[in-house]
């Protein structure tokens, strides 16, 4: 498995730490896996078919396999296919919460394996990997980009199912400015906060290669659009984005 970037021997090492059989999400014990208890995982919103072919919104009936929700008809987007593992709701929104700001990191090589099983039809053998990338002011402030450490916890999941030859590049994005936290943000100043916000790095080679977008949560989806229309500018023949949760419209 190739894999570029900054602090790799790190994020191995967090990756590798022996975790306690206990539930991500509350702490209770859970016997000898590793995951949810049964009442957190019957909780969680688990995304999956029937849905639309693009976003992966969930339709309450199967319409086909290329069916298109109403806002997919009606719009164009530069990322060509879209997931996620579940729902993001009030049932999960701790799960993301203690990722993304409590430092808790026991629940990464279970978000892998989600994120494989969810990414399972936008995953070749081609597909290169990448996170949305976090300014480095906050990384430093923060110590981890949480969207690398999924890149790389769906990798290792790929790895122990059998595919090997996914790549994982975390130099491919540069975030160019420091942008609000979006989560503070409505829908238009979401866009407008992130507008140029994502550039290629110029020693990344983008030409028609496939490119599949990490990042936790996706709200309205300006983040992966931004960064898939930097890639598409720079070549990139598809983009796809993966994300843990996502809000339902
Ligand atoms: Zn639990
Ligand atoms: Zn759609």
């Amino acid at each position: 498995m190739a894999c570029v970037g900054y602090g790799r021997a790190a994020m191995a090492r967090l990756l590798d730490v022996i975790l306690p059989p206990t539930c991500i999400a509350c702490g209770g014990e859970i016997g000898s896996a590793r995951g949810l208890c049964v009442p957190c995982w019957s909780g969680i919103r688990f995304l999956g078919s029937p849905a639309c072919a693009r976003c992966g919104l969930p339709f309450p009936y199967d319409a086909g396999a290329d069916a298109l929700c109403p806002v997919c008809i009606a719009s164009t987007s530069a990322v060509d296919r879209l997931r996620a593992v579940f729902a993001y709701d009030d049932k999960s929104r701790g799960l993301i919460i203690s990722f993304k700001h409590g430092d808790r990191l026991q629940g990464v090589p279970a978000f892998g394996d989600w994120l494989a099983r969810a990414g399972t039809p936008l995953i070749s053998a081609e597909t290169v990997i990448v996170p949305v990338p976090l300014h480095w002011t906050r990384l430093f402030s923060r110590r981890y980009n949480q969207s690398a450490l999924l890149c790389h916890a769906l990798s290792a999941a790929l790895a122990r199912s059998g595919n090997t030859k996914v790549v994982v590049d975390l130099e491919v994005l540069i975030r160019r400015r420091r942008t609000r936290p979006q989560g503070q943000l409505g829908r238009l100043s979401r866009q407008e906060n992130v507008r140029a916000a994502f550039a290629i790095n110029p020693k990344a080679t983008v030409k028609d290669k496939s490119f599949l977008l990490i990042d936790d949560v996706l709200t309205t989806g300006a983040t992966v659009e931004e960064c898939a229309q930097a890639l598409k500018r720079a070549g990139a023949a598809k983009v796809d984005a993966l994300t843990l949760a996502r809000a339902l419209r």
